[in-house]
């Protein structure tokens, strides 16, 4: 069980505060730290593509009156969720560029050209360069199974709603911009 989660009382203050509770209904916070709380699998929290969008802002936990470990619990969710191979697309796809070029987001052509262009060696001094330290990253990922769990056929991906998304994060951006 996460950490402190009996502190809760179930008052509903991370929900009302939460971005994401905020765009989407079905994602509660509360409720499913709550499932947590009975020992329960609340199929409805790995389900729902929100426990992954979940910006870890902290806003739930910076408002809970018990101090509760929300961030915790979410974490510990998206945690359980992967290892039932339910996982979004998009986090599919990053797994796989780290399995094939060793970073999630690796040096394009664009910024190699750059990279001449300033005198430096087209491509970072990390794994990209270094053939050893590639086989190094496809051994690790083999023998801890990661890309087993990365693969096309192995997971089941959460339907993503970027509309959703890009709202959460606009009304976030406003938020912020109003406290300024
Ligand atoms: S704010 Fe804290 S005490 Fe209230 S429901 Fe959320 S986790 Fe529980
Ligand atoms: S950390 Fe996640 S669950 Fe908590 S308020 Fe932020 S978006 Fe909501």
């Amino acid at each position: 069980m996460i950490s402190n989660i009996e502190r809760c009382y179930q008052c509903g203050q991370c929900t009302s505060v939460c971005p994401m509770g905020e765009q989407e209904q079905t994602y509660r916070i509360r409720r499913f730290l709550q499932m947590e709380k009975l020992g329960l699998e609340s199929e409805e929290s790995m389900i729902t593509p929100f426990i992954f969008y979940c910006t870890t802002c902290y806003k739930c936990q910076d408002n809970c009156p018990q101090g509760v470990n929300l961030v915790d619990a979410v974490l510990a969710i998206r945690e359980k969720a992967v290892h039932k191979g339910k996982m979004l697309e998009a986090h599919k796809k990053v797994g796989q560029m780290l399995i094939n070029y060793g970073h999630a987001v690796p040096t394009n052509a664009d910024a190699m050209e750059k990279r001449a262009l300033l005198g430096l060696d087209e491509r970072p001094p990390t794994v990209q360069a270094s053939i050893e330290g590639l086989s190094e990253i496809k051994t690790l990922m083999r023998l801890t199974g990661f890309d087993n769990l990365v693969a096309e056929s192995k997971v089941e991906t959460i339907p993503e709603n970027t509309t959703m998304v890009q709202q959460a994060c606009f009304t976030q951006q406003q938020a912020a911009e109003e406290k300024a």
